[in-house]
């Protein structure tokens, strides 16, 4: 049905591409590009290996908008799909408004020197892809992306209004070693590192972000397939698309489990100041010193191989049942289990749950099931097909009633 050009080749990266290979009748050709060639090349010849189907490589900076609309008229794709870092949203945006060509990512633009996590940017570019006729499909992961399709697939199937939403992100599993992130060191120790926002409408008027400390609001919860798990408040992007795409929500949070030596090992980094992201004197050079942390801690994708355990992540839904019996609670969620992950794609469960939605999304622009102009979030689409792909695309879900609401 169309042809791809990926950008980027991190984790994420090699799950989509595994997984497009292995829906051929969807994606008719695939190309990656990125920074370094040699982990383009690596991913290709995994696929090739894996799946028998060939994918093209090339070098480039995405940040060079003319060098990337080259490369996108040169490639000639339905779709660029963007697994590069935040940071390139923009420059991937625009080289595909100059070459007239969709694009998808799974991660809202943030700028290099300050951490904060807004669709606004990205918001700012729907008349020109409208005017352009064509479509740009934001935050296409797991979180965000399924957890929008599940709470959209909840208010279609379940529940009327969503009065109260709560996002779990569990990753149960173990790695082996002393201090190391799941994806992109630099990105996940910015986000954790922000302060913690939720959504929240007080006396039923309105609504707003609520800002409390990094890391200040924890809570034991049982999680199944992994067990019981400290999770932490934090800020995530959907919580910005799921309160402007369901105005009803009263409160929307977003909680993610970390295990007690990975907060020892923050705590001291940022004590030291080892995560900050203005840069520093250091010889002569100027250097951030998160980017450097980055430079030395160990590369997520070659965490796969010694990963052990289950992630599970859900929303915890609470609002007036659809069929008139009053107010319900529902928790949906998928269990991934890491070693499986790692032996379909040589890739962890993180990125198998990012990757795996990525290839999802893609497949709904590309075969129509989800079309528009402009630039849309998640939330606005019928979450049936994304829901039915899921299941056959490695990231089965289930749906439970729950028998009152969240208690914490
Ligand atoms: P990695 O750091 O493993 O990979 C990023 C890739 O982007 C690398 O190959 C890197 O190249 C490449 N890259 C960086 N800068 C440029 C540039 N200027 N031009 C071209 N290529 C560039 O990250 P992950 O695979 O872990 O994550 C990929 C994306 O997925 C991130 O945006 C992350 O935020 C997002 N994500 C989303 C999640 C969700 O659930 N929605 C969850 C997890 C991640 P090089 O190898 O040279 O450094």
């Amino acid at each position: 049905m169309g042809k791809v050009l990926v950008i980027g080749a991190g984790g994420v990266s090699s799950v989509a591409v595994h997984k497009m290979a292995m829906n051929p009748e969807i994606f008719t050709g695939i190309t990656i590009a990125s920074r370094t060639i040699g982990k383009c090349d690596a991913i290709a010849a995994s696929v090739k290996a894996r799946c028998g189907v060939d994918v093209a490589t090339h070098a480039i900076d995405a940040e060079d908008v003319p060098a990337l609309t080259a490369l996108i008229r040169a490639v000639g794709p339905k779709l660029v799909v963007n697994l590069a870092l935040p940071y390139q949203d923009l420059t991937i945006m625009d080289a595909c408004l100059a070459a007239g060509v969709d694009y998808l990512d799974t991660a809202n633009y943030e700028p290099k020197d300050v951490a904060r996590f807004e669709y606004k940017w990205q918001w700012a570019y729907h008349d020109r892809f409208r005017e352009k006729g064509l479509m740009a499909l934001l935050g296409s992961g797991f979180d965000p992306g399924v957890t929008s399709v599940f709470a959209m697939w909840l208010k279609k199937h379940k529940l009327k209004t969503i009065r109260r939403l709560d996002i779990l992100d569990c990753n149960g599993g173990d790695h082996g070693q002393p201090f190391a992130t799941n994806f992109n060191p630099e990105i996940n120790i910015r986000e954790v590192t922000a302060p913690a926002r939720h959504w929240e409408k007080i006396g039923g008027e309105g609504g707003a972000f609520v800002e409390s400390p990094a890391m200040a609001n924890k809570v034991s919860f049982d999680f199944a397939g992994v067990g019981p798990k400290t999770m932490y408040m934090m800020y995530h992007e959907e919580l910005e698309s799921l309160a402007r795409f369901i105005p009803e929500l009263e409160r929307a949070r977003f909680w993610m489990t970390f295990g007690d030596a990975y907060i020892q090992h923050l705590t001291v980094l940022q004590n030291v100041g080892m995560t900050r992201i203005d840069p520093v004197l250091f010889n002569g050079v100027e250097i951030v010193p998160l980017q450097f942390l980055k430079a030395v801690l160990p590369e997520p994708s070659t965490l796969g191989a010694t990963t052990r355990g289950k992630t599970n992540i859900g929303d915890i839904a609470t609002g007036e049942a659809l069929d008139g019996s009053g107010e319900k609670t529902f928790y949906i969620r998928n269990i991934c289990d890491h070693e499986g992950a790692y032996a379909e794609t040589g890739n962890q469960a993180v990125s198998y749950t990012t990757g795996v939605p990525a290839m999802i999304g893609a497949a709904m622009m590309l075969t129509g099931a989800w079309k528009g102009d402009g630039v849309f979030n998640m939330e606005q689409f019928d979450p049936d097909p994304f829901m039915a792909m899921l299941n056959t695309q490695g990231l089965p879900w289930t749906v439970e009633e729950l028998p009152a609401p969240v208690d914490f």
